[in-house]
């Protein structure tokens, strides 16, 4: 992957009309949208670029791309980038968003950019990925026997042996598959779903409590190791997640409870010219649906742009187009 900037001059357009922050699967894709309709714009990343999809060990649920590993995917998505004439400039975190009615600001380690809108595409961060957090072993057999994604993985495990240490609804997709799901509770008050013990056995799923204190294994995952107690088991569900971090509270974006951008439907945040795309906005957390959200964002930024171009020219075609839905 190159660190560099975007290449394409659009025709017509001078001026800066979009910041894309994070170039996982959702800014990835409003990039390539944005690319291919010209866009005068830039996708900063706090890191290389890809995102959570860069760990996936294989991509089975994703149209189109079913068997493809992590990486694989995201260099296509690169390349496509790439081809239509934009990079991702790497290695420059957003510090600071100022979002102020028509004004907006995107302050990053190295540049302060003043777009027409932003689409804010940074994912969510994965606690057990941090050391201080995450169980002993979790971090080895990530992809291995450790699981983050029960609708991802769960094909993997399927006449296997598997322990959910988290959300109860990813037992109940494992339990269509696995052959012993056990659930290990209780369920952690982060989730809405508090499913009872008696609901979890209705559907085959052993429930047993205790403190999950490290996995075992070789080349792959082979035990959980609960209050001292060795279990067998092929994989182990772990699901930690973090929103946001403060700058969005701080540019007056409204958030759910847990701590995501809420958006509507296009994808429009609470403050004009804002979108969002991506493990961002919620549930659920999947490549499909950021690299959707991704496209929706950018088409809604398009016609922002555009009805704002109309009315600087004295057009108020922006009423018009909203109700044709264009
Ligand atoms: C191990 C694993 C396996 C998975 N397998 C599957 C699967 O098989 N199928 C599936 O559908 N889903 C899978 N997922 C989930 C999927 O990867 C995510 O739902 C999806 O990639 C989220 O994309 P995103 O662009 O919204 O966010 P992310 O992928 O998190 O990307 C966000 C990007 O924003 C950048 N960023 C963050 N903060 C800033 C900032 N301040 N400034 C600039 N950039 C920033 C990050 O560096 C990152 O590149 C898996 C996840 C994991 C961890």
């Amino acid at each position: 992957m190159h660190a560099g900037f975007y290449g394409r001059e659009p025709r017509n357009v001078p001026e800066l009309e979009l910041v894309i922050v994070g170039a996982g699967a959702a800014g990835l894709s409003a990039a390539i949208y944005a690319a291919l309709m010209e866009i005068n714009f830039v996708v900063v990343d706090a890191e290389q670029g890809g995102g959570l999809m860069t760990l996936a060990k294989t991509i089975e649920n994703m149209p189109g791309v079913s068997g493809k590993r992590g990486p694989e995917l995201t260099q296509t998505l690169i390349e496509q980038l790439e081809r239509n004439g934009a990079r991702v400039r790497t290695f420059e975190p957003a510090q600071e968003l100022r979002f102020a009615r028509g004004d907006l600001a995107v302050q990053t380690s190295r540049n302060a950019y003043r777009p027409k809108c932003v689409i804010i595409a940074t994912g969510l961060e994965l606690l057990g990925l941090r050391e201080e957090y995450g169980v002993e072993g979790e971090r080895e057999w990530l992809g291995k026997g450790v699981s983050y994604c029960a609708e991802c993985d769960a094909p993997l495990f399927r006449g296997k042996s598997v322990l959910v240490a988290g959300n109860p609804f990813d037992a109940f997709v494992l339990a269509r598959v696995a052959a012993q799901v056990t659930y290990l509770g209780p369920v952690p008050e982060e989730f809405r779903s508090q499913v009872p013990r008696e609901i979890l056995e209705a559907n085959d799923i052993d429930y047993i409590e205790g403190d999950l204190q490290r996995l075992e294994g070789g080349t792959v995952l082979e035990a959980a190791v609960i209050d001292g107690v060795r279990r067998p088991c092929d994989g182990v569900f772990i699901s930690r997640r973090k929103a946001g971090t403060e700058i969005y509270a701080d540019a007056g974006l409204k958030l759910s409870r847990d701590g995501f951008i809420e958006t509507n439907r296009a994808m429009e945040t609470n403050i004009e010219g804002v979108f969002a795309a991506g493990d961002i906005t919620g549930e659920p957390w999947q490549i499909s649906k950021s690299v959707g959200e991704g496209a929706v964002a950018c088409l809604s930024a398009f016609r922002f742009l555009t009805g704002r171009r109309m009315r600087n020219l004295g057009w108020a075609l922006q009423d018009e187009w909203e109700q044709a839905g264009i």
